[in-house]
């Protein structure tokens, strides 16, 4: 067996990894994110992830989305600007890619034949630092030989069952764990493997338990908001392990802060976004 190298993340190992705020920035110095989400039915996914990126300092957010998504990404989303799709209700073309510090893709994506080719094009083209969730997971783990394709450093945010899909059902929690370890080594990427005392998996074997979250988090569009966090801080130039662990750790407590307001069973995914604020806050 390897030697284990593992970290529990609390407070204290993630201070002073966050950069305060600077007097004469403007909104060119933290990045402009590129966010690929929604399908018919599912574009609040999109929405909740764009929300929680604008609520993690994110200088600018493009948010790319079916056509039938434009008027609801306006609406519910007016700080960011929206980029209509040539497919009416799912994506079906990448767009140009330029200018982007970061590019995440998967809330609400759904799982077309189109939108499988743009994620490809996306792989093998993408000049930025890359965020893989949800459907962009499924899409791969139905069609493993793209994971040849994934540039290193790219940060994947899988829960259970679409970790499994891209690897194997795992036998117990320890196997999954050494699954996800031979995951990272492999394809050069970092993996936040989700769930209670979420687990991000590094390029060298080094595994980061999360301290922070709560069971009211288990609802509908959570992981969504993630997203959006773990985007926002690659935008701002945080190398991916840091924008990987200070996200995790950021949005756990702010369900924890949510939590304490309203309780774990009201909890909601935009409720958690809302919060956000106050957790960064916590950590410069
Ligand atoms: P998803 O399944 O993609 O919506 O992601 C769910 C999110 O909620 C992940 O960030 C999980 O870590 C978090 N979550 C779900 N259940 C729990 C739990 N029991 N305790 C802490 N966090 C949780
Ligand atoms: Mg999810």
């Amino acid at each position: 067996k390897t030697p284990v190298d593992n970290y529990y993340t609390d407070l204290k190992l993630l201070t002073n990894r966050l950069p305060a705020r600077q007097r004469f920035a403007h909104k060119g110095t933290y990045g402009h994110a590129l966010l690929l989400g929604g399908s018919y039915g599912k574009i609040g996914a999109a929405v909740l992830a764009a929300q929680a990126c604008l609520h993690s300092g994110v200088g600018l957010l493009t948010l790319a989305v079916p056509a039938v998504g434009y008027t609801v990404a306006q609406t519910a989303v007016p700080e960011a600007m929206a980029l209509p799709d040539v497919g009416q209700d799912y994506i079906g073309e990448l767009p140009n890619l330029k200018g982007y510090s970061v590019v995440a893709i998967g809330p609400g994506l759904g799982q077309q034949p189109d939108t499988l080719r743009v994620l490809e094009q996306l792989l093998r083209t993408c000049p930025a630092p890359l965020v893989l969730d949800a459907d962009a997971l499924n899409l791969l783990g139905s069609n493993r030989h793209l994971l040849a394709l994934l540039p290193p450093d790219t940060i994947l945010t899988p829960h259970p069952k679409e970790f499994e899909r891209l690897t194997q059902p795992a036998h117990d929690d320890y196997h999954r764990l050494e699954l996800l370890r031979a995951f990272c080594a492999r394809h050069r990427c970092y993996v936040v493997l989700k769930g209670a005392y979420t687990c991000i998996g590094t390029p060298t074997g080094t595994l980061y338990f999360n301290s922070t979250g709560n069971p009211g988090m288990a609802t509908g569009g959570s992981g969504d908001v993630l997203t959006g966090v773990v985007a926002a801080l690659c935008a701002q130039g945080l190398a991916p392990l840091d924008a990987a662990l200070l996200a995790v750790y950021a949005h756990g407590r702010a369900g924890d802060l949510g939590a304490q307001q309203i309780g774990q069973m009201g909890l909601t995914a935009g409720i958690i976004a809302a919060h956000l604020g106050p957790a960064l806050e916590e950590l410069t």
